[in-house]
């Protein structure tokens, strides 16, 4: 059976060679005899993984040594509640940027902790742009600023970091983390929900600073407290601990091939060529203003919706999988991760030029 090429948002594609390093590994891991998924969290074999995919994760983003680096459960949804449970710090309100789907729900959730400012919002262009620093009104004495830098639906990124000043800036990475470098002294706080641009579903990470752990308000169930991870290195229970090495093994892999500044040029390439086939021709449209475009999720209509259910066919038939999106939206989206190959874009963008052409 041959591998498809697999665009979906969310759990994503992963390295092939990441699969194939777990599938050989599956059985015995390094001669011990058991799987990674039997072993004792707790038992110097796996300790050992964590502690590698730790030290890869923080070589590749160049993580400064006064942030700590958890490998939680739950979700980047249950970062919407426990980024205002700790980092409130006996403030009363937080700031929000709210530019597509995730922010919202973002802020719905911090709603029901703390006074939610939302300091600029692009609803109105329906969530087609990212504001400009220049829009934002902060807040000085705002607990934290919270934006999503890439929208996953939408296909909306920042081009910039917002500057906050003294306010602790806090981001939702899930869909752009590892995809280029990025300056993490820039932010307090930054989680990723694993099943993206990591590995596969069931793991979150979250890089904060230190200064900002053992603040939490005082009905902060144990398990949402940072400083409980904090303090048992990400094991106060039992953790993921087959997905952690699974995102290990994609850690390393990243490292292989070049880190973060390889990654860049690669998936700044591999955007820019689809949009470019979006742009040139006028049966394909994206309605993300040129410098907001997302570098992992493209978004794009056909001048005939009509033409959805054929288009998909003609994709599914030469393995271009999941490029529907949502049906409250409608038409695609191509989610193009690190993980997918520059052939695959290749590939999609032919499929887009033959179908134009028959039925365009
Ligand atoms: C997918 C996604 C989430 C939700 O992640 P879960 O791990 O499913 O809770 C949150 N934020 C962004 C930006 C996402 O892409």
């Amino acid at each position: 059976m041959a591998r498809v090429y697999n665009f979906s948002a969310g759990p994503g594609v992963l390295p092939e060679a990441v699969l194939q390093q777990a599938q050989e590994e599956m059985l015995d891991w390094q001669g011990n005899g058991m799987s990674v998924m039997e072993m004792s969290h707790r038992g110097k074999e796996f300790m050992s993984i964590a502690a590698q995919a730790e030290a890869d994760l923080r070589e590749l983003m160049a993580i400064p040594k006064n942030y700590k680096v958890l490998f939680l459960q739950g979700g980047a949804s249950s970062q919407f509640a426990m980024v205002p449970m700790n980092l409130l710090r006996g403030k009363t309100g937080a700031d929000y940027i709210n530019t597509g789907a995730w922010s919202k729900k973002a802020i719905a959730e911090a709603n029901r902790y703390c006074q939610v400012n939302v300091v600029a919002t692009t609803e109105e262009s329906g969530f087609s742009t990212t504001p400009p620093q220049s829009a934002l009104q902060l807040n000085a004495h705002a607990a934290y600023v919270h934006y999503v830098p890439n929208e996953t639906i939408g296909g909306v990124e920042f081009p910039y970091i917002p500057e906050s000043g003294d306010v602790p800036l806090v981001a939702d990475m899930s869909s752009t983390i590892l995809s280029r470098p990025v300056d993490v002294s820039k932010f307090a706080l930054i989680y990723a929900g694993a099943q993206k641009n990591i590995g596969p579903a069931g793991l979150t990470v979250v890089i904060v600073r230190d200064d900002l752990v053992g603040k939490s308000i005082a009905a902060t169930p144990t398990m949402f407290d940072y400083a409980t991870h904090v303090d048992n290195g990400s094991m106060y229970n039992t953790p993921p601990t087959y997905i952690w090495y699974m995102a290990g093994l994609a850690f390393a892999h990243l490292k292989k091939n070049g880190g973060l500044a390889a990654m860049a040029e690669i998936n700044q390439r591999k955007a820019a060529k689809l949009y470019a086939a979006i742009d040139k021709s006028d049966f394909y449209a994206n309605p993300v203003t040129a410098e907001s475009r997302s570098w992992m999720n493209v978004p794009f209509t056909l001048a005939d919706a009509s033409l959805d259910a054929v288009f998909l066919k003609k994709a599914f038939e030469r393995g271009l999988m999941t490029l529907k999106r949502h049906r409250s939206v409608g038409g695609m989206r191509a989610s193009i991760y690190n993980a997918m190959p520059e052939s695959g874009v290749d590939a999609l963008i032919e499929l887009m030029a033959d179908f134009e052409t028959r039925y365009g």
